[in-house]
């Protein structure tokens, strides 16, 4: 007998399943087009069961609910979570559960491959320059930093994605949500 699901509940179960997919598939071996591989494949060391089951608990068992974002005082539910590596995985973090964190997606973009200390840093640097009224350059640097940052992921992305044939890279404001869509 299929569970029937309520459709709150239901797109919960499609983003994690495809935070999942993701997930799996950002740390999948990568190959150029002549075939030499140029990410060594990383298998995640949980199964998709197992993330839903993470994924449901840090909502306290209810995916209606909302949580603190890690980072920052944004509240963050079901419908739009982020999952980040707390210790960067580019700087030799952990793939495993107890390395993931739910954080909003402007965190998420923000923080990039910085650690948690440094980010911490960055954040205390921004509110210093707003202190110092210095309140144009403290939103510049944030603009710049966040611009840079989805570029970066952007670059990441379009190599993903030209490692194998794929359509054309729709526009890039839709862009991250496209990509999750073909999982
Ligand atoms: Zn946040």
């Amino acid at each position: 007998m299929k569970t029937v699901l309520m459709p709150r509940e239901a797109a919960f179960y499609d983003r994690a399943k495809k935070a999942y997919f993701n997930m799996r598939s950002r740390f999948a071996e990568k190959r150029n087009k002549k075939g030499r591989v140029i990410q060594v494949g990383r298998p995640l060391p949980f199964t998709q069961t197992e993330f839903m089951e993470w994924l449901l608990s840090q909502f306290g068992g209810d995916s209606n609910s909302v949580v603190k974002c890690r980072y920052c005082p944004r509240m963050i539910s079901g419908m739009d979570f982020q999952v980040e590596h707390v210790d960067p995985v580019k700087q030799g973090g952990s793939l495993a559960l107890e390395n993931l964190e739910l954080v909003d997606e402007e965190c998420n973009r923000f923080k990039g491959n910085l650690t948690e200390s440094a980010f911490a840093m960055l954040k205390e640097f921004l509110r210093r320059l707003q202190d110092e009224q210095l309140l144009a350059d403290a939103a510049e640097i944030e603009q710049r930093l966040k611009i840079s940052g989805s570029a970066h992921s952007m670059r990441k992305r379009l190599m993903m994605l030209s490692a194998k044939p794929k359509p054309a890279a729709p526009p890039v404001m839709e862009y991250q949500h496209k990509l999750e869509e073909q999982f």
